[in-house]
């Protein structure tokens, strides 16, 4: 098995989300990876990184995400998320479409929706009061067994 990987830790600020989503897409097109697959991860792991910004914490200060993106035989993308934050009570509440704890400042709560759809497999693992990990992971299709 070969794998390599790249991890950022990065201040929970909106300022970042656009900084790691164009560092772990670049890591990533070292893969023999399609451009549409490549911006299907990459909105995925927007959706993940934006909810620890805007939902991990109360206030900003000294807060922290960490971010890891793994590429394992050259075919499966793994990416967790992580942030040390509330956590999230109610998962299976918080994973249905539409669902947002924060209607008023227009979520549209579509973020799981969007990783799911996007992603072959999305895990949620969280503690209250410590925090939430999201791993995503897609298996990439190889651009020479899709000629046909
Ligand atoms: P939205 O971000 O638009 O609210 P999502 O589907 O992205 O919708 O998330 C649904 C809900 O899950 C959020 O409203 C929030 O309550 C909760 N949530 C998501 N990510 C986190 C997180 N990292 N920490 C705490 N709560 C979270
Ligand atoms: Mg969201």
């Amino acid at each position: 098995m070969s794998e390599n990987y790249i991890k950022i830790e990065s201040k929970s600020s909106i300022d970042n989300i656009a900084p790691i989503r164009i560092c772990v897409a670049t890591f990533l097109s070292s893969l023999n990876i399609h451009i549409d697959e490549l911006m299907d991860v990459k909105t995925a792991l927007s959706e993940a990184v934006t909810n620890a910004v805007d939902h991990a914490y109360d206030e900003e200060s000294d807060s922290k995400i960490i971010v890891e993106a793994k590429i394992r035989d050259d075919e499966k993308i793994i990416i967790t998320v992580k942030d040390f934050g509330k956590g999230i009570e109610d998962i299976p509440l918080a994973m249905t479409p539409m669902y947002t704890s924060k209607p008023e400042n227009e979520h549209a709560g579509m973020g799981f929706t969007i990783m799911e759809s996007f992603m072959d497999e999305v895990i949620v693992d969280s503690v209250i009061k410590n925090g939430t990990t999201i791993t995503l992971t897609k298996d990439i299709r190889k651009k020479s067994t899709n000629k046909v």
